[in-house]
């Protein structure tokens, strides 16, 4: 009752070649399916056809050969190409038939090859033709069926005939797949899609090269066979972008941080790499990034240096207030702040200013151009560095501070005003400030007097501006009262300090006998000499260092101020004077540390000095060594007494004394480096002519701030000269009795007295003529002391040698390498006429222009190692030549060259006479000075002229 043909299906998915051979049950009233070959078109082809019209029950099976199936596909596309024809198109067309035909199915695990049994099939679908085939004309339709849950190995396909006449041209079976693809960065494999009742297959993708995704990249095969919906994205690693479905390394200029789907980025602004695949791009050479930066950002530069620095001080409330303008490079960063340090800048060291100066709003990470500082000392000078800073400025070593000096302009404040002399028509003032101005400060005074009794109403005021803190008010009525107001003025004038307020009293009429007396005594007080007619009136104290030379002495005019130095013996009682100049320190606030020297009234210890509010300060303390008797202690305390008198900066500074406790002290700086004349001779040759005649200078400032205080020193000498640790000099040794009682150098003369004949110009010598003249003459032989590194002047003469030579107008000779413009100097100093050698201003205004234009310190005096060199220089100390090497060059105090000679072989006199310089340079001579030395001496040991002679002027 039915036809079968069974197709051979050799490659799933493409159409089904026809290979039918066909069976039949019964040929007798049936008909089979049969390959049929047509034209269709021009071209041939096969059909399997049947067309069984006019029979009744038909049931014609086409089965397929087994067909395999991909374990995957459980769902297949059935696809058949068919004619039917029109029943219609048959002549009398015949009621049965048909114009469909059935799919079916039946799975197997196995190819059952010719076995048919109808019942394992399931039928699919029925298939109907959308055009059907008339007489004329062929319409080819396509009609596809799913065939769902498969899950066998194999299946067949079969088509029942039910009385149409059909042709089937095709069969194609196929399932779809997702293909393998790349999608965002992650690979999907090849996937068939679709199952029963699964439309969308998920799939697990991964990474391509390069890529990572935090989630499993996943995506879905739809049962069409397209991909849809993915999870997951796979984006390149750090130093990869994404180029056409990879990461490709960034090139070398560019740079990828993170893990994105983002391109490379163009290394920042002053960074680079050179490496392909840059996570990061490296700074370029002087550019940094702070911690903070990003490490993706630009680098930036350090800033550069503030500009503009400017300081306007605010007297009226004790500040300063610094601005200034930003650095003109911030280096790119917009993170600039500044620091402010104060510095107190002294000679050529500079210390902080400490904790006591204030900052508004502060001294650090300051983000505006300006900071107000408060709590300066008044009158010193001060040094600003404002350095700007950013995040990056610590990288870089170079800084950029501005260095400004300014002075703090908070007046001094008046302390005490006192009445220093009066007649019936003049008063004359003088005050205290606290603290001492520094001398280079012009400290401007404004004095303001009227008659105390005035009606304060119709008072007429006179107002004086001064420079000095002393003043004589003249053309007043005669015991009148006249009530003085002084103040001290800021360097802007504008400024003023706490004023003081006193009365004083002019004399009555007819109680002034002499006019010149009360001005004598008034002189006695102050120092200070009236000129003109009073001049021959003048009463000496041969006791008190006078005013300086006579033709210093001049009428003052109004306002000049007086000279301050006062002599503490014209006080009744001299401790009254003490308290009056010096500071009572309380001994508790002193610590001995170390003794440094001992004097003629006991030792001097170094130590420190805390006082109360005040920062800690090294300290020399001069004690009074017990068993003293009332007059050595005053003698002691007068040394205070005057030095508390002088502030300069190349005078020793007085702190303080201790005069209430038993054991007296007087209390000065600390001078790290002793007495001048040691210092020198412990650096002999070590020290340049340029740096000696910058000490030589401080000395001179300080002796003319003592000259124009009328002070006379008597006692100047390398010896009492102090040295700090910056190598400035200051003079020291104040002491009333010191020339009679403590200087070794003093030698009883036949004038009285005891006088350091070899620094004693001749008229203080022979007839006690101390004058600020002849502390010029000891300052031309501190000059000489200073050129010859400590050498003694005139060696081993005796005293009595000496002032026989200075008679006969010898003059010491130029030490060696002095610059012959500093020797000129010293030879002006020695002139016998007093009168003709320079003044201290001169002095310090000639040094100041040698070191100037130091070219001028390259002429160099002559010099003759013989007398310049410790004489005689041929022979040992009694006459006879020297008997060794060692005892030259012990003569010459250049023993520590012994070894040296010693080593080279040298050990007879014969064969230093054969030594040329560079020999002596070839043993170990290497510092010029003592080359120089040794080299002379040699020279003089040839010559055999050696007579002791000195420089004739
Ligand atoms: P005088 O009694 O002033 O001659 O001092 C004796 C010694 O003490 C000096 O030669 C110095 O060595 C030492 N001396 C005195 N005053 C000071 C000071 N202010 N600083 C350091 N050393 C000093």
């Amino acid at each position: 009752m039915f036809t079968s043909c069974f197709i051979d299906v050799s490659v799933l998915l493409l159409h089904i070649k026809f290979i039918c051979t066909a069976t039949q049950s019964d040929r007798g009233y049936m008909q089979r399916w049969e390959v049929v070959q047509r034209t269709l078109n021009g071209s041939q082809f096969y059909t399997y056809s049947i067309c069984n019209v006019e029979e009744r029950e038909q049931d014609n099976w086409l089965r397929t050969t087994f067909i395999q199936r991909h374990p995957l596909a459980s769902r297949v596309f059935v696809e058949l190409k068919f004619i039917v024809r029109d029943c219609n198109s048959f002549d009398g067309a015949s009621l049965i038939c048909k114009e469909t035909f059935n799919l079916y199915t039946s799975e197997s695990d196995a190819d059952v090859g010719t076995t048919f049994r109808k019942s394992q099939f399931k039928k699919v679908a029925t298939i109907a033709p959308d055009e059907i085939t008339g007489k004329n004309e062929m319409h080819i339709n396509t009609e596809t069926r799913v065939v769902d849950g498969l899950s066998r190995k194999g299946f067949y396909l079969a088509f029942q005939d039910i009385g149409a006449c059909i042709a089937l041209l095709s069969v194609r079976v196929f399932y779809k797949t997702c293909p393998g693809t790349v999608q965002n960065l992650a690979t999907f494999p090849e996937t068939v899609a679709g199952a029963e009742n699964q439309p969308l297959t998920e799939v697990s993708g991964v990474c391509v090269d390069n890529a990572a995704s935090e989630e499993l990249p996943r995506i879905y095969c739809t049962e069409e066979g397209k991909w849809a919906v993915q999870v997951g994205q796979c984006q390149c690693k750090p130093g990869y972008e994404e180029v056409k479905d990879t990461c490709q390394e960034c090139r070398p200029g560019s740079f990828k941080a993170e893990a994105s789907s983002d391109a490379c980025e163009p290394c920042p602004a002053n960074t680079d790499t050179l490496e392909h695949g840059a996570v990061l791009c490296a700074c370029k050479d002087g550019f940094f990034r702070a911690p903070t930066d990003p490490s993706t950002g630009p680098c930036s530069g350090p800033p550069s240096a503030p500009r503009d620095l400017s300081a306007v001080p605010q007297p009226s409330v004790g500040r300063l207030i610094l601005s200034w303008t930003p650095p003109e490079d911030t280096g790119g960063r917009n993170d600039i702040t500044y620091s402010v340090e104060c510095q107190r800048c002294d000679g050529v060291v500079c210390h902080p200013c400490g904790e006591r100066v204030r900052y508004e709003p502060a001294s650090m990470k300051l983000t505006e151009a300006r900071v107000s500082v408060s709590e300066l000392e008044a009158h010193l000078n001060y040094t600003f560095i404002v350095e700007a800073h950013s995040g990056v400025s610590h990288f870089s070593h170079h800084k950029n501070p501005l260095i400004f000096s300014t002075l703090s302009l908070d007046p001094p404040q008046i302390t005490t005003m006192r009445l220093v002399g009066r007649t019936s028509t003049s008063l004359a003032l003088s005050w205290d400030v606290s603290p001492r101005p520094r001398p280079q400060l012009n400290i401007r005074y404004k004095l303001t007097y009227h008659k105390k009794d005035d009606n304060l109403d119709k008072t007429t005021y006179t107002v004086l501006t001064l420079d000095k803190n002393s003043a004589q008010i003249k053309d007043l009525a005669p015991g009148t009262a006249y009530l003085f107001r002084v103040q001290a003025l800021g360097s802007d004038d504008n400024s003023e300090g706490s004023r003081m307020e006193e009365h004083f009293e002019t004399l009555t009429e007819g109680t002034e006998q002499n006019p010149c007396t009360s001005f004598t005594s008034f002189m006695q007080i102050v120092g200070w000499v009236v000129g003109g007619p009073l001049k021959g009136n003048l009463k000496r104290n041969s006791h008190t260092r006078q005013g300086p030379e006579d033709t210093y002495f001049s009428t003052p005019e109004q306002l000049k101020p007086l000279k301050t130095y006062v002599d503490p013996h014209t006080y009744e009682d001299p401790n009254v004077a003490v308290l009056k100049f010096a500071t009572e320190i309380h001994p508790s606030h002193i610590t001995k540390q170390k003794v440094i020297g001992a004097g003629e009234f006991g030792e001097v210890y170094r130590g420190i000095l805390k006082a109360p509010g005040r920062k800690e300060v090294a300290v020399a303390i001069k004690t009074l060594k017990p068993g003293y008797t009332e007059k050595q202690r005053q003698d002691f305390l007068s040394e205070a007494s005057i030095m508390g008198q002088f502030s300069h900066q190349n005078i020793i500074r007085l702190e303080g004394v201790v005069t209430k406790f038993k054991h007296a002290m007087i209390v000065t700086e600390y001078m790290e480096n002793g007495a001048l004349d040691r210092y020198l001779r412990d650096h002999d040759g070590e020290i340049s002519s340029f740096q000696l005649v910058g000490m030589l200078r401080g000395i001179a400032a300080g002796m003319k701030y003592l000259s124009d205080m009328s002070y006379v020193h008597r006692d100047l000498a390398a010896r009492n000269i102090l040295v700090n640790n910056n190598m400035e000099c200051k003079v020291s040794d104040f002491g009333l009795s010191r020339v009679l009682e403590d200087d070794p150098e003093g030698t009883y003369t036949t004038s009285g007295g005891k006088i350091p004949i070899r620094w004693t110009a001749p008229e203080a010598i022979a007839y006690r003529k101390f004058t600020s003249a002849s502390d010029v003459w000891s300052f031309g032989i501190v000059m000489w002391e200073v050129m010859a590194f400590g050498e003694r002047p005139y060696w081993d003469m005796s005293n009595h040698e000496v002032m026989k030579a200075i008679n006969e107008a010898f003059r010491l000779p130029a030490p060696m390498d002095c610059p012959s413009a500093v020797y000129q100097l010293m030879l002006q100093c020695w002139l016998q006429d007093r009168a003709k050698r320079p003044r201290f201003g001169d002095i310090v205004s000639l040094l100041d222009k040698l070191l100037r234009s130091p070219e001028s310190l390259k002429t160099i005096a002559d010099f003759d190692p013989r007398v310049s060199i410790r004489l005689p220089s041929t022979s040992g100390s009694d006459g006879s030549p020297f008997r060794s090497v060692s005892e030259w060059l012990e003569s010459i105090k250049m023993s520590q060259y012994s070894e040296n000679f010693t080593c080279a072989g040298i050990v007879t006199m014969e064969q230093v006479l054969q030594m040329k310089t560079e020999d002596i340079k070839n043993i170990g001579v290497r510092l010029p000075g003592h080359l120089k030395r040794i080299a002379y001496s040699i020279l003089g040991l040839k010559d055999q002229t050696s007579t002791l002679s000195v420089f004739a002027v």
